[in-house]
């Protein structure tokens, strides 16, 4: 694979992590989904994480998330993202796998995904956590990941932006930095809300000769008022209306 990349450095790095990630989770004082005295995540948190995909299109791109990013669920992210547990991103593996097969499965079972494109996190985010969560979890997938996207510009936080602001923020804001050359690739992020930065991530990788086959997510943004997730139940409802409330805490993604 042309793409694969990695080296003895941040090979050591992973298993550093990965050594921190265990000892993290086995001696957690409290479940980061309920706050109950033990393992970073209790049995009742765990089953919590049973994916249930939901899936929506903006702007022609596929889009599926394994969880509605709402109670235990965004409880777990906001733990990895604002405490720096990263050993959670294992009990979230299946929530992202589980999108990933949806789209696969619908452009044809024997679609092959070449490379996982994770959403480039604003350098400030990275600075404070010294990680970014979409690229964790595309490394979770298995498939080889390439940091292909980076951005052309200064980009505002996306809270407290609605559908149209969030769409006219992101605009053109990425570029791919390689040529495609027609593999075909899955955008990675953590949470979906609007979709706007997955589509540009889209289109950019478009621009640059990819073939884009969606973008997968570990959660979703439940449709403004209604409580639940959007697409959930079959329909494809457009995410157009999903404003607000927004789990995004940095430019352009929480990472
Ligand atoms: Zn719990």
């Amino acid at each position: 694979m042309p793409f694969a990349s990695g080296s003895s450095v941040t090979a050591r790095a992973g298993v550093r992590r990965l050594i921190r990630e265990v000892a993290d989770f086995a001696f957690a004082s409290e479940c980061a989904g309920c706050g109950a005295p033990g393992a970073a995540l209790c049995p009742g948190c765990e089953a919590a994480l049973v994916p249930c995909p939901v899936r929506t299109h903006v702007g022609g791109v596929a889009l599926c998330a394994g969880l509605a990013f709402e109670g235990v669920q965004a409880s777990v992210l906001r733990a990895i993202k604002e405490d720096g547990q990263t050993s959670l991103i294992r009990p979230l593996r299946p929530a992202l796998a589980a999108a990933v097969d949806v789209l696969r499965e619908e452009a044809g079972a024997a679609r092959r995904i070449d490379v996982v494109v994770p959403v480039p996190t604003s350098r400030a985010a990275f600075r404070r956590r010294g990680f970014r969560v979409p690229d964790l979890l595309a490394r979770s997938t298995g498939i080889p990941v390439l940091r292909a996207l980076v951005p052309t510009r200064r980009i505002r936080d996306q809270r407290g932006l609605d559908e149209r602001e969030r769409h006219r923020n992101v605009a053109d804001a990425l570029l791919a930095d390689r040529a495609g050359g027609g593999a075909v690739a899955l955008v990675v992020d953590d949470v979906i809300t609007t979709g706007a930065t997955c589509a540009e991530a889209a289109r950019a990788l478009r621009a640059a000769g990819f073939v884009v086959l969606g973008a997968a997510a570990v959660a979703a943004t439940p449709r403004h008022g209604s409580g639940r997730p959007w697409g959930v139940g079959g329909t494809r409802r457009s995410i157009l209306a999903d404003l607000a409330g927004d789990p995004h805490d940095t430019q352009m993604n929480s990472g």
